[in-house]
């Protein structure tokens, strides 16, 4: 698939937001584009990676990324496999380089790595050769997560420079809200933060965010509401008085959505959990509501982020 691309994306692997330029997050969303109308045709398949090994390594479950990543390989002619890593009694540092210089030995072309510590891919990415994505690292980063929540945005309201995005919720644990955060401010939003005292870290303020504790406040005029999960997994101790009390203050209902722009749109990057932070009826409104389109955009995304980076393996210019 030609992207007609002048400007390349010079990166081995994708690790994160951070440490991409605003010309080359536009290159990820331009390529995806095509990417997203070859779905849409009955015939999905390009023999582009033919012949290439993708290694899903997942120590972290994942119903979303993993399918997406592995429909977008195939979808592309890359030899898949998926290795589901869990339960191990080896020591989580020990594992994890043992593991890497394993699958290097078997020359794979691109890891997909998702891992509950943070940090953990980018030292994986370290002991192996081939390029590596992350797909989620403890609460540090969700890059192709950002990418494909750009492009909902960017196909919905047709840019993204200028808009006002609230993100709600868990931002304390959230991997996904900060990639999100650092790819919406490098291209030009402004972003709130809205959430519970205790899941704000007011660190974000230096980033160039504002930040929320009262949704009303936090929503007023907003263009995009993001609503995220309650990590429970990474909570040690409680940060929320009762989930009843936490849906009455930051649980996203019509009520609540009036404070927005009137075609304000709603996003959650999944699993939802309905009556904690988002009311079902609102996930359900299709004029409203972008969480399908998100999903449609993950396979895309995760296709144009395998297309760049085995450019350089497959002889291409990036
Ligand atoms: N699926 C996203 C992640 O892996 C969001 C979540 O789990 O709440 O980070």
């Amino acid at each position: 698939m030609d992207s007609g691309f002048d400007l390349s994306f010079r990166h081995h692997h994708l690790l994160g937001i951070e440490g991409l330029q605003p010309y080359e997050i536009g290159h990820v969303l331009d390529l995806a584009d095509s990417y997203v109308e070859l779905n849409r045709q009955p015939s999905k398949k390009r023999a582009l990676l033919d012949g290439l090994t993708q290694i899903n390594l997942f120590f972290e479950v994942s119903t979303r990324t993993l399918t997406s990543f592995e429909l977008a390989g195939k979808r592309l002619g890359a030899d898949v496999v998926n290795m589901a890593v869990q339960g191990s009694s080896i020591k989580k540092g020990e594992t994890l380089i043992d593991t890497a210089m394993t699958l290097n030995a078997m020359q794979p072309d691109v890891l997909v790595v998702r891992h509950q510590e943070s940090g953990a891919v980018q030292l994986l990415a370290r002991h192996v050769r081939c390029a590596v994505i992350n797909a989620g690292d403890g609460s540090h980063e969700h890059p192709t997560q950002a990418l494909l929540d750009a492009l909902t945005i960017r196909r919905r309201k047709g840019r993204l420079e200028g808009l006002t995005v609230a993100i709600c919720g868990d931002l304390r644990h959230s991997r996904v809200a900060r990639s999100n955060i650092l790819l919406l401010l490098a291209m030009g939003a402004s972003v709130r933060l809205i959430g519970p005292p205790t899941l704000l870290p007011r660190a974000f303020e230096s980033y160039g965010c504002q930040l929320f504790t009262d949704m009303a406040k936090g929503l007023r005029g907003c263009d995009i509401v993001m609503m995220l999960r309650l990590q429970n997994e990474r909570m040690q101790g409680s940060f929320v008085p009762s989930v009843r009390e936490y849906f009455h203050l930051y649980g996203l209902t019509q009520e609540k959505l009036r404070h927005a722009a009137p075609d304000a749109l709603i996003m959650h990057p999944g699993p939802m959990n309905r009556g904690v932070e988002i009311d079902g009826v609102i996930a359900d409104d299709i004029d409203r509501s972008a969480i399908l389109d998100q999903v449609e955009m993950g396979v895309a995304v995760r296709m144009a982020c395998l297309d760049l980076l085995t450019r350089s393996i497959r002889g291409e210019a990036s």
